[in-house]
């Protein structure tokens, strides 16, 4: 056999490597957080690249495009090759590019849009108000909210459920209104098909499709991937899963990691069953991988006095010098929490910790507003992982709606969303123009026209003549962006919001991105299959900044000072999960949080009578579960740090 390179043997412990060397046909790597799983994939391209096989024969499939991005760059460095032609990133992103390559037979017009998860909720709510309004508004207080809608939708689609099915696994009761979910599904259905637009769970239903129906595209494309390689295979869903047997179907070769323990994405339809099934396949092969090198051996301890149940044995061997305790921090309430965490965070920067190096965990977004408020009054510049995405902001939207009427000028709801930026266009108006577009039949002279007959001393269109005029055969997206920019949305945006220097920033930062395409098309699907992590993520790497995130947003990050905040009953665990007894998933949340700690650990309590408000005006009296008792006293120090100290 051909000595292994020493690039490879030499970065991987013995249980790695053997993983790395020996892993073919159906394999999967199961270990603990910190284990280096990620890493083994990384070298695993390294290595196959070494033997001789072609990038283009690799399919990489990542939780997040961040993490797509960083383990292609790692396997560059290490393989010394530019791994052109593998494709990688997100189920979203692999779908998205079989659709559109394979558009012609599959019933889809390849220049469909991508709606993302606040388009899609748009449309779900104008149907559920389009209803409401036919029906004399008798439901509306007993209909789900257009949020709770796409959660019972988004859950059927992604675990092959019916509605009502899906209704009841979500443990939500409708009496009486089911017909109407029903109905506002199916209405939903045929506006996102008049709008040439699929949302991200249509992408992989449609991609799913594809292949079950098309046995010559299935037959090429898994002829293509020889290897196809999985990070966080315990947060696939039945839909992700069957899209990768399938296309292993020809080679076999299907390589797997993950940790069932870090399973945390069921509310999506995320099966860690799966790590399981595939366990139990009687050809499958399996690696442990059982020595955390991310954290101290103080943090590993705690690490395995709490991991989650699990049906696969997972104790961590520590191997890195030791460190300071693990600290459990009670507070008084959240103001005090908020001033505890800052003033740390402010002394680790004095001591030499880069700030980029420090993140707050927490369980819900808003647990960070009164942190954001203190470090802001400190002046200590973070980066929020949680909160809107970059691409759900109103003026980063307004811009985007310009470039996919573009690509799709029968996308209404983009035009809805541009024409309303100009004066004298109400929603009335707006419903006028759009109906008398579908005449155009996409045709972009006849839309100019039309908007010109429009144009007049009430309804003002003449800027949005002025850029659609000279950009319709633009292909350079900044140039359009520049253009909507120059002609009138900077001014727009100083009329329009007080804080209109940070949003010319934002699109100042979506031109810097832009320019890096020559194609619109090909920057709306990035931007709409992107995490909002991605573009955050960038931006850090160049800023030096505390990172503010969820635990969810922290999947499989890694922080030298970590703090987790208000794990409080109610709020971490969340109050929901406590009502729907799924404290299993919390525990899990919990353990992601408690394993991206490098070096320093602080978990923060409010020990005040009661928890923050929630949803409106109801205050959440503590009660039940609680992490922090089940914590073993000796493995970590209790810090009382209230005001009369
Ligand atoms: P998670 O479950 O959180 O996703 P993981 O198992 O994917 O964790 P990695 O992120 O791959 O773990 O590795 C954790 C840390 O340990 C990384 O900083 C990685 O570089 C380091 N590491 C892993 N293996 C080794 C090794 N053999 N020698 C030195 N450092 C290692
Ligand atoms: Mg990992």
């Amino acid at each position: 056999p051909n000595p292994v390179p020493e690039f490879i043997s030499g970065a991987l412990d013995p249980e790695q490597l053997d993983a790395v060397l020996n892993s073919s046909g159906r394999t999967l790597i199961i270990a603990g957080p910190g284990s280096g799983k990620t890493r083994v994939i990384t070298y695993k391209i390294a290595h196959l690249v070494a033997s001789g096989i072609k990038p283009e024969n690799i399919l990489l499939v990542t939780f997040t495009r961040a993490a797509s991005r960083e383990m292609i760059e790692r396997a560059r460095r290490a393989s010394g090759s530019d791994l052109k032609g593998m494709l990688a990133g997100t189920f979203h992103h692999i779908s998205n590019y079989f659709l559109r390559k394979y558009s012609n037979r599959i019933d889809i017009n390849s220049n469909f849009t991508i709606l993302d998860r606040e388009d899609a909720k748009d449309l779900i709510k104008h149907c559920r108000s389009q209803l409401l309004e036919e029906t004399g508004k008798k439901n509306s207080s007993i209909l789900p909210s257009a949020g709770v809608l796409q959660s019972i939708y988004s859950y059927a689609v992604n675990c092959g459920l019916s509605l009502r099915e899906s209704i009841v696994h979500q443990n939500r009761k409708f009496l009486g209104v089911e017909e109407y979910i029903e109905e506002i599904w199916k209405r939903y259905t045929i506006l996102k098909s008049e709008n040439n637009s699929l949302d991200y769970d249509d992408l992989l239903i449609k991609a799913l499709q594809l292949f079950e129906s098309n046995p010559e595209a299935l037959e090429i494309e898994s002829m293509r991937f020889r290897w196809i390689l999985v990070d966080e295979f315990q947060d696939t869903n039945i839909l992700q899963y069957k899209l990768i047997e399938l296309l292993s179907g020809v080679h076999g070769n299907l390589v797997v990691v993950g940790d069932d323990a870090q399973s945390i994405y069921s509310f999506r339809g995320a099966r860690f069953e799966n790590v399981f099934d595939f366990l139990k396949a009687p050809d499958t092969k399996t690696f442990k991988i059982q020595t955390n090198y991310r954290s101290t051996p103080e943090i590993v301890r705690l690490i395995n006095n709490i991991i989650p149940s699990s049906a696969i044995e997972k104790s961590l061997k520590a191997v890195r010098n030791p460190g300071p305790m693990p600290v459990i921090a009670e507070t008084w309430d959240n103001m005090e929490e908020a001033n505890f965490v800052a003033q740390k965070i402010e002394e680790h920067i004095n001591d030499g910790i880069l700030p980029e190096k420090i993140a707050v965990l927490y369980r819900s977004h808003y647990h960070s507003l009164e942190l954001q408020m203190e470090l802001d009054r400190r002046k200590i510049d973070y980066i929020l992982f949680s909160g809107p995405r970059f691409v759900e902001t109103a003026h980063v939207k307004d811009i985007i709606a310009f470039l996919k009427v573009l690509v799709n000028p029968y996308d209404q709801l983009s035009w809805g969303r541009i024409l309303r930026l100009f004066p004298g266009v109400g929603s009335m108006t707006s419903v006028k123009i759009i109906n008398a577009l579908q005449a155009c039949e996409g045709d972009r002279d006849k839309i100019i026209e039309l908007l010109k007959e429009f144009n007049g001393s009430r309804i003002r269109l003449e800027n949005l003549l002025a850029i659609l005029e000279p950009v319709k055969d633009e292909k350079q997206p900044v140039n359009v962006i520049q253009k909507i920019f120059d002609t009138f949305y900077s001014d727009y945006l100083d009329e329009k919001y007080p804080d209109a220097r940070d949003r010319k920033l934002d699109i100042e930062r979506l031109m810097e991105i832009s320019e890096r395409y020559s194609s619109i098309t090909e920057l709306l699907e990035d931007l709409a299959v992107s995490e909002k992590v991605d573009i955050e993520r960038e931006r850090t790497r160049k800023e030096a900044r505390v990172v503010l995130s969820t635990v969810h947003q922290a999947k499989g990050l890694e922080w030298d000072v970590v703090f987790i905040i208000a794990v409080n009953p109610g709020d971490f665990p969340s109050y929901f999960s406590l009502n729907e007894g799924n404290i299993d998933e919390e525990e899990r949340i919990f353990y992601v949080a408690v394993t991206r700690a490098r070096d320093y650990l602080y978990i923060i309590k409010q020990k005040g009578g009661r928890s923050r408000p929630m949803m409106g005006n109801r205050y959440v009296f503590r009660a039940g579960h609680d992490f922090i008792a089940k914590i073993p006293e000796d493995t970590v120090e209790f810090w009382d740090v209230g005001w009369d100290l």
